[in-house]
């Protein structure tokens, strides 16, 4: 063992360095968030929870054309559909498997009429794994709930197109 290495261990000088740095920081402005009192900034791109959307007058806006299920690179939409007396089509089934979504927002790219949309929804869970699949009933019950705030941010969106 040199000199200095018996100097340094006996002295508990890597202690003392440690603590020097704890210490230059002990009175910095603390930069810890205590979420979920506090929330850190979030961009306006943020792609979170879906939502299916109506029209003003109630009518659901998917017309069934299934372009985000085919364009869905994790393929976790799932739609069936049928045509309805009036000759106009609508899902019977549209499903996304959170599990395998990876929250790229190509479905809302893709839509026509602007029916499935990211919101700025992250604070979702599931406690069992089926409670992650999200039938078509809870994706318009997330449209209905947040359609103002989504609204807002499509009227901010074409502003800058
Ligand atoms: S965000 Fe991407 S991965 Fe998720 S459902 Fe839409 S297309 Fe599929
Ligand atoms: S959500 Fe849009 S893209 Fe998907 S099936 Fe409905 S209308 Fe077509």
């Amino acid at each position: 063992m040199s000199i200095s290495h018996f100097i340094k261990s006996f002295t508990l000088f890597e202690l003392w360095k440690g603590l020097a740095v704890t210490g230059s920081h002990l009175f910095q402005r603390k930069i810890t968030v205590q979420y979920p009192e506090e929330y850190t900034p979030m961009s306006p791109r943020f792609r979170g929870l879906h939502a299916q959307r109506r029209y003003p007058n109630g009518e659901e806006r998917c017309i069934a054309c299934k372009l985000c299920e085919a364009i869905c690179p994790a393929m976790a939409i799932t739609i069936e559909s049928e045509q309805r007396d009036d000759g106009t089509r609508r899902t019977t089934r549209y499903d996304i498997d959170m599990t395998k979504c990876i929250f790229c927002g190509f479905c809302e790219e893709a839509c026509p009429v602007d029916a499935i949309v990211e919101t700025h929804v992250f604070e979702y869970h599931g406690e069992k794994r089926g409670d992650l699949l999200y039938t078509k009933e809870m994706l318009l019950a997330n449209g209905d709930m947040y359609e103002k705030e989504i609204a807002a941010a499509r009227a901010k969106d074409a502003k800058y197109r």
